[in-house]
């Protein structure tokens, strides 16, 4: 594994390398979240190519890009465990050579909503630092956490915009065993804070059940989960919202994100889950890119049913298998709410299909 640390030395080793070529743009202070977007690129990938640059100006003022952890040894060995071909660690002055005029930034409800209202400044910084990785690394295909929802439509639509030539992969939220998104901002939180953040997962899964119990309007459910997170969290938002515009909705028809974010003590955390609810017998076999079929109720008959075995988060791709034949023929339609694991973005209905799909892809 090659550590580099300039551009002129990414791109003269961009150049050698055989394609195609992953990216994994990430901050550092890697946890599994991370190291689940390096074995996607790892798998699909002859080149994967992480970098590690904690953003300045993805940052507001008062916010905590001095204190934001990092530990660059213990990253770079988890990486080389990992298989990874080049780490690419600039310097600040690498990344923004003195004089650096040129900004990227999406416009619109996309990037001033939510994320976009509360950290003013900070989508232009992701989009920024983005465009120029994908200029220096020049990848086929870079990698993104759902965790980051917002963050990664708003990748879609910048890439979509300068029709760049790199295919953005959105892959799912690695949670702790108790439900709690993984970041690397935990490291923050004393053990009753980590305590107290557990009731944001607690609430999405909530509003879940509550999908796959019938409920449909948004309203409602940012109502409970808003109730619920009060208990423990100074609440910036709780949104359901178009996956693609991030424009609110009113009812969940199908996929849409319910997203929260907020305060425990002084660390900021952010969470999402995916909601799915689709009426009348024959559910839309199409759906936008990135999207995840989801188990909601068809889950627990089928794993009565002896189809599938095992929690929800551990569905393997043999299991997803059974259970879309297995529910499919049962059910004759799809059925569900967000949770974890889910075939790839589904062509036609032919399970083989979805299943090669999901083990190139890895949850699509
Ligand atoms: P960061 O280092 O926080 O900038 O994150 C780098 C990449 O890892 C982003 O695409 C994040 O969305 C992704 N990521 C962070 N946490 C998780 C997680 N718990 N599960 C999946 N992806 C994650």
């Amino acid at each position: 594994m090659r550590t580099i640390t300039t551009v002129d030395e990414m791109t003269a080793a961009r150049g050698a390398a055989p394609g195609p070529v992953g990216l994994v743009p990430t901050m550092g202070f890697l946890h599994e979240g991370h190291l689940s977007l390096v074995r996607a690129a790892r798998a699909e990938c002859e080149t994967v190519v992480v970098s590690i640059f904690v953003n300045p100006t993805q940052f507001g003022p008062g916010e905590d890009f001095e204190r934001y952890p990092r530990d660059e040894e213990n990253d770079l060995a988890l990486l080389r465990d990992a298989g990874v071909d080049a780490v690419f660690v600039p310097a600040a002055e690498e990344m923004y050579p003195p004089g650096f005029a040129e900004w990227v930034e999406v416009r619109g409800p996309l990037t001033e909503r939510l994320e976009g209202e509360h950290r003013p400044g900070h989508f232009r910084g992701v989009t920024t630092v983005v465009a120029r990785l994908f200029r220096i690394v020049r990848p086929d295909r870079a990698y993104f956490g759902r965790k980051d929802a917002q963050q990664l439509a708003v990748i879609r639509r910048m890439t979509a915009d300068l029709s760049l030539s790199v295919e953005v992969v959105g892959l799912a939220t690695v949670r702790e065993p108790d439900g709690l998104a993984m970041s690397s901002r935990n490291v923050y939180l004393s053990p009753e804070e980590r305590e107290r953040a557990l009731v944001i997962s607690r609430a999405l899964g909530e509003a879940e059940r509550m999908v796959a119990a019938g409920e449909r309007d948004a309203g409602v459910l940012r109502e409970v989960v808003r109730r619920t997170l009060e208990l423990a969290v100074a609440v910036d938002y709780v949104s359901v919202s178009d996956e693609v515009t991030f424009e609110e909705v009113e009812r969940v028809e199908g996929a849409v994100l319910l997203l929260a974010a907020g305060r425990v003590g002084g660390t900021r955390l952010i969470d999402n889950v995916r909601l799915e609810a689709y009426s009348g017998l024959h559910a839309p076999q199409h759906e936008r890119e990135g999207a995840v079929w989801r188990m909601g109720m068809v889950w627990p008959a089928a794993r009565e049913a002896g189809l599938v075995s095992g929690g929800r988060s551990g569905l393997g791709p043999f299991a997803t298998w059974g259970l879309c034949g297995g529910a499919g023929a049962m059910f004759g339609r799809r059925v569900g709410s967000a949770s974890t694991g889910g075939c790839g973005r589904t062509r036609g209905s032919r399970c083989g299909h979805t299943w090669r799909r999901r083990r190139r892809r890895r949850g699509g």
